[in-house]
């Protein structure tokens, strides 16, 4: 069971599947619900999301405060969550997608909340109903031993690693949060995020964002605590728990422009200090050319087990032990990854179906760090992959693909010859001001495809739809841009 459990894991993981180079304490509330950039109002109808049954538009987040003790050897979670939220409507029912764990007790600004869970959902009634736009907190206690969330794309969400199955990884995109904590499980739900995670003496535990405190309890565990300001969609909030070797880099030391911190099994420290080794340099450059790192931190954790692909969580991308060769065989995902923290985490979407801007630009800097380091230019990869396109089925409209086809690899080739074809069409100097001021207009929000066409078309000053549009919703590919 461990070994099949291990193997199914590799397919878990959609994000960046393909490679082409192969040839904080919880903020005020006043203060976080003007910054999340989550107002998103409730719409009369949203069946047009391509996944209604995950996500609840009665509300809004501003910050999930989690506070989890997981035992190891027996894989058992009790969970303590305080969420804090804005009603969009004057309601009794307060909507949570949790899967397989179960509620203890919940309550709703101190009153108790009858509990009703079924079907992924854990719906919370109060006697008295909230009014529209008003702040609450949700107090809930729940437990269980977590596991993935099954799901069109597999199992996904928090699962075990190491030969001793006693660590975790999370790998929640898109649909496996509410594997570990109850949420509002849509893209573009975003909120500050305090993780306390205990843990045997021993292991480690990792999260988003900045490590607060580290903590022995009387019991001879220890309380790892990580406060990350987000703003964060759930599918990119991550735990990982094992036995960790750790490097950390203030920001001056190694020329990052921000503190980087990796973590990684002992056993594979050589490997893994090589591969990546460069990430300073990809942070300064994707900064030269995306705008300024969108975040406080940033590292990459590398788990025992093999995966499918590696995952962008947000300030804390995950990989592989199959992902660190020691010779930098991976080194286009260590770019990828990266690059989804400005587009795809910090630029969010407002539903799945945009998905092209998360993948077409993180497959797109692959080919920048490429011809950053002079291997091959832009040009001639964007070349290769429309090749590869032309000899495939064409049936595939990357701006709206259909629900069981977001993680098809041609959103990720099609979705850079996209951008390539808007390069040559601008010139370097007018496309890498589109992308810059594109992060720059929707940092730490949400957007989506018809927003970033009309973005285009105001910095440039020039009428785009007839070029971009073929590439995004014709399903013929169109000819390759001179
Ligand atoms: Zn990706």
């Amino acid at each position: 069971m461990r070994n099949g459990g291990r193997a199914s894991l590799r397919d878990r993981f959609p994000c960046s599947r393909r490679a082409l180079l192969t040839a904080a304490a919880a903020l005020p509330l006043t203060a976080t619900a003007a910054s999340t950039g989550g107002r998103t109002a409730a719409p009369e109808d949203d069946t047009a999301r391509y996944f209604p049954r995950h996500g609840s538009y009665g509300h809004r987040t501003v910050a999930y405060d989690l506070r989890l003790s997981y035992d190891p050897d027996t894989a058992w979670l009790d969970g303590h969550a305080t969420i804090h939220a804005v009603t969009n409507r004057c309601t009794r029912r307060v909507e949570l997608d949790l899967a397989r764990l179960t509620v203890q007790s919940a309550e709703i600004d101190g009153a108790p909340a009858a509990v009703r869970q079924r079907d992924g959902k854990a719906v919370l009634t109060v006697e008295r109903a909230l009014a529209e736009e008003q702040p609450f907190t949700v107090d809930i206690r729940y437990s269980g031993s977590p596991r993935p969330v099954r799901t069109p794309f597999g199992a996904i969400g928090w699962d075990r690693t190491g030969d001793d199955y006693d660590g975790t990884v999370v790998a929640s995109q898109p649909l496996g949060a509410p594997s570990w904590f109850p949420c509002n499980d849509r893209p573009d739900d975003k909120a500050a995020y305090t993780v306390t995670v205990v843990v045997p003496d021993g292991h480690h535990a990792l999260a988003n964002g900045t490590l607060h405190e580290r903590r022995a309890l009387d019991d001879g565990s220890v309380a790892w605590t990580y406060h990350h300001p987000g703003p964060m969609a759930s599918y990119l909030a991550a735990v990982y728990t094992g036995r960790f070797a750790h490097e950390t880099h203030h920001a001056d030391d190694n020329g990052s422009p921000v503190p980087l911190r990796n973590a990684y099994p002992a056993h594979l420290a050589d490997r893994a200090r090589h591969d990546l080794a460069r990430q300073p340099e990809m942070l300064r450059h994707f900064a030269a050319l995306f705008g300024p790192y969108p975040f406080e931190t940033y590292g990459a954790v590398v788990v025992d087990a093999e995966l499918a692909a590696p995952v962008e969580n947000q300030t804390l991308s995950v990989f592989g032990r199959n992902h660190m060769d020691g010779r930098r065989g991976s080194e286009t995902l260590v770019a990828h990854e990266l690059a989804h923290q400005w587009y795809g985490n910090s630029v969010g979407l407002t539903d799945w179906q945009h998905i092209w801007l998360n993948e077409g630009f993180a497959t797109y800097a692959e080919w920048l760090w490429s011809e950053h380091l002079g291997e091959y230019d832009a040009h001639d990869l964007a070349g290769q992959a429309w090749r590869e396109l032309s000899r495939k089925r064409q049936n595939l409209r990357i701006g709206d693909p259909g629900r069981s086809r977001i993680f098809d690899d041609r959103i990720y080739v099609r979705g850079a010859c996209t951008l390539h074809a808007l390069r040559l069409a601008l010139g370097d100097e007018h496309f890498f001001t589109v992308l810059r001021t594109w992060h720059d207009a929707h940092r730490g929000g949400s957007a989506d495809t018809e927003a970033f066409v009309g973005h285009a078309e105001r910095v440039t000053g020039r009428p785009l739809t007839t070029l971009i549009r073929p590439w995004l919703f014709d399903r013929t590919l169109p000819r390759f841009p001179v």
